[in-house]
């Protein structure tokens, strides 16, 4: 085995959970807590050149300590050397400090020293009384990154025990990385650890040094093996091989007003094939917004009926589920799929109605929310399972779907069979993340919007010229076209768990009181709205209205009896109303760029240039005005998730920041791209030709979290 899989048995319970917090749980993770910097303790700094700016170390003698009590409560402690005077000056000592540093006693401070009341001094030093000539230390002094009540020496210590106990063999073979000139694994270690001296800190911290792109590799490696042992596993595992092209589906086709871009071809071409395989298909469908994907999703799902089993198709969110119920009622009930619809908000006799039907196998395509996998909810035979705007899903539910995959059914479960899964998302996501977190899946990309879209024209426009703007909506409607107004975000605290928003500024307040508040001010808006606009109807739609009512206003906006749609981001994901071409985003700088691009993609879907207001309030801070900044000019989504990703970094950007999902640690997907591209075609040599060292690789590196290096 590679590293003791426990710590060492005297490790108390205290520890433990410290330790834990800085996720470290068996000794090997030791090993692997890197210094986040170095300290230069092999020089001394006389007193009197000690400056601002650059952390030094001092040596001198206590010539008096005491505890002073103004401006409140606090040791200070004067040293000297031959060259001058320091204070030393601690605002939280223990008793046994202030009893150590009496008059005479030797002390090393290191710290950065500033010019304070009493003269120089340094605030918080660390520091160590030694003896008279005490030997410096030879090399620089790593510093790990703690956790409160676990200091620096203690946790030196630990690792050093770690470092001499635990096995650091090479778990790669040599001719594998050789061309890498990279460290052997033993020696990045002890470089990043035990600097020797001569080694310069900068160096060291800096991560394009050997030692740390060994231990990024090595990372890497450990996700690309994974993923591609996962990726395995599921050829392994068998679903009903959806093989018969029937009827229904040349049917949709003949059908549809709209001849498929190729791009969609392509993207249904790769599903088709993967459908009619005996393994389940864990497929992303990724395409911009308005490129597509619904009509590929029923060709899908046909696919499914065709060979005599269900189709499921889950939306995020009650809005988008009852849309495609919509859309898929418009093509497939003419086509004589019996279809049904299921949600969280339905009345229960409705439910248990669905919830018979899916069970006998009288429904072949049934549409909802999550609610059509929960419990009571049991389908005769399902082959097929869509998830749409995959990404809106939580973490937690986002890895059951991919870690455990879903049964086929009553009929398919007998069999062993799993369904197979098709999963959108309109949020691209870039190449370096594709590569990394989401290499377990097989993608097809819808990179082409059917013919005749105009692009969206962006304006960002301060809030105090408001008055143009209701002129605008005036105008518009007017002229019988219709129009979004998109109501701000209130920021939650952090400590609130959604992510995917990213506002820069306003309140915090806690997710309770941010809907709260979100309900009063889309209230308020539309109340004023609706005064302000006397000639026009004036719709609102929100996350608080009941299910059925909420389809009623979307119903009455598609229709066109609602001109103007005061909204909050419900209507963000796959909102279809073509007619609707002009959009206003209230405290746009509130709004993550992943929104406000998903926002923007529910106009510009019908014949009428479209325009894609920003209302702003200034000032705008950093980030905030880099977004918009981002909005404004570009349109293409990939380019803003590229941004998003640089601007949020992969936590925040994959919504996981708050999950617990380890993700990579050392590699920086960003800046380290050569090696993820090493890591990628070196994992399936090391399987192929090294399985063994490929499994103790995985074991040093991820001890049974393999399934949590992906989101
Ligand atoms: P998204 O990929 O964002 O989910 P949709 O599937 O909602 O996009 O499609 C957006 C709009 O484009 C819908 O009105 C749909 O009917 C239409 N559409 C889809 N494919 C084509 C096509 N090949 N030609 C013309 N219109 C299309
Ligand atoms: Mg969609």
């Amino acid at each position: 085995m590679t590293g003791k899989p426990e710590m060492p048995a005297k490790t108390t319970p205290s520890l433990k959970a410290k330790l834990a917090k800085l996720g470290i749980r068996r000794q090997f993770d030791l090993v692997l807590h890197l210094p986040l910097r170095y300290e230069d303790e092999t020089r001394l700094t006389a007193i009197a050149d000690a400056r601002e700016g650059a952390p030094v170390q001092v040596e001198g003698t206590v010539m008096e300590s005491r505890i002073a009590y103004r401006p409140r409560r606090q040791l200070v402690c004067r040293i000297e050397d031959e060259s001058g005077t320091l204070y030393m000056r601690f605002l939280n000592f223990y008793g046994s400090q202030a009893k150590a540093l009496v008059p005479g006693v030797r002390v090393r401070a290191f710290g950065e020293a500033r010019p304070g009341f009493f003269g120089a001094e340094m605030v918080h030093p660390r520091y160590r009384t030694v003896a008279a000539d005490a030997p410096l230390p030879e090399a620089l002094t790593p510093v790990y990154p703690t956790t409160a009540g676990l200091a620096q020496t203690a946790l030196r210590r630990l690792i050093a025990q770690a470092l001499a106990e635990c096995e650091l063999d090479e778990t790669l073979p040599a001719d594998l990385i050789e061309g890498f000139a990279l460290p052997a694994f033993r020696d990045a270690i002890d470089a990043l650890h035990r600097p020797r001296p001569g080694d310069d800190a900068r160096a060291l911290t800096g991560r394009s040094h050997p030692a740390w792109r060994r231990m990024k590799l090595e990372e890497l490696l450990a996700q690309q093996l994974s993923m591609r042992l996962h990726y395995r596993e599921r050829k392994n595992e068998t679903a009903p091989a959806l093989a018969k092209a029937g009827a229904l589906s040349a049917a949709l086709l003949k059908q549809l007003p709209f001849r498929l871009t190729r791009a969609q071809q392509r993207a249904w071409a790769e599903i088709e094939q993967d459908l009619a395989q005996a393994h389940p298909m864990h497929r992303l469908l990724q395409g911009d917004v308005g490129s597509g994907k619904t009509v590929v999703a029923a060709l899908a799902a046909l696919r499914s009926v065709e060979n005599g089993m269900q189709a499921a198709v889950m939306a995020p969110t009650e809005i988008l589920a009852e849309q495609h119920y919509r859309k898929f009622s418009e093509w497939l009930t003419p086509l004589g799929v019996h279809l049904t619809w299921l949600s969280g908000s339905q009345k229960k006799k409705e439910r248990t109605a669905a919830a018979a039907d899916i069970a006998s196998g009288a429904t072949r395509v049934a549409v909802g929310t999550h609610a059509l996998f929960q419990e009571g909810i049991a389908f005769e035979s399902l082959g097929l399972v869509i998830v749409d705007e995959q990404h809106r899903f939580g973490v937690e539910q986002r890895l059951a779907l991919r870690a455990k995959g879903m049964g086929a059914g009553a009929a398919g479960a007998a069999a062993g069979l799993e369904a197979h899964q098709l999963m959108m998302s309109a949020t691209p996501i870039p190449r370096t993340l594709s590569m990394s977190y989401y290499a377990d899946l097989d993608v097809s990309l819808i990179d082409e919007l059917p013919p005749g879209r105009k692009p969206v024209t962006t304006k960002l426009i301060a809030a105090e010229r408001r008055d143009e703007v209701l002129a605008r909506v005036r105008e518009a409607c007017g002229a019988g076209r219709q129009a979004y107004w998109v109501c701000p975000l209130i920021e939650e605290s952090a400590d609130a768990e959604e992510a995917g928003s990213a506002p820069s500024r306003g309140r915090k307040v806690g997710r309770r009181q941010a809907e709260a508040l979100q309900l009063q001010n889309v209230l308020d808006t539309h109340a004023r709205l609706a005064a302000e606009f006397p000639e026009l109807r004036v719709g609102l739609v929100h996350g608080r209205l009941a299910g059925e009512d909420k389809a009623a206003v979307m119903a009455d906006f598609a229709a066109g009896t609602i001109q103007l749609l005061v909204a909050t981001t419900v209507i963000e994901v796959g909102v279809d109303v073509p007619n609707a071409s002009l959009m206003i985003i209230e405290h746009a700088e509130r709004f993550g760029l992943a929104q406000l691009h998903q926002l923007r993609g529910r106009v510009g879907r019908g014949v009428d240039d479209s325009v894609c207001i920003l209302l702003y309030q200034k000032p705008l801070g950093e980030t905030a005005r880099a977004r918009l900044k981002v909005v404004y000019e570009t349109g293409d989504g990939f380019e803003i998730a590229r941004q998003d990703l640089l601007l949020r970094g992969p936590g925040e950007y994959l919504g996981v920041r708050q999950s617990g999902a380890p993700l990579l640690r050392f590699a920086d997907l960003e800046l380290d791209v050569d090696l993820l591209e090493a890591a990628r075609d070196l994992a399936p040599q090391l399987l192929r030709n090294h399985p063994e060292h490929a499994r103790r690789h995985l074991a040093r590196w991820l001890a049974g979290k393999s399934e949590l290096m992906k989101v």
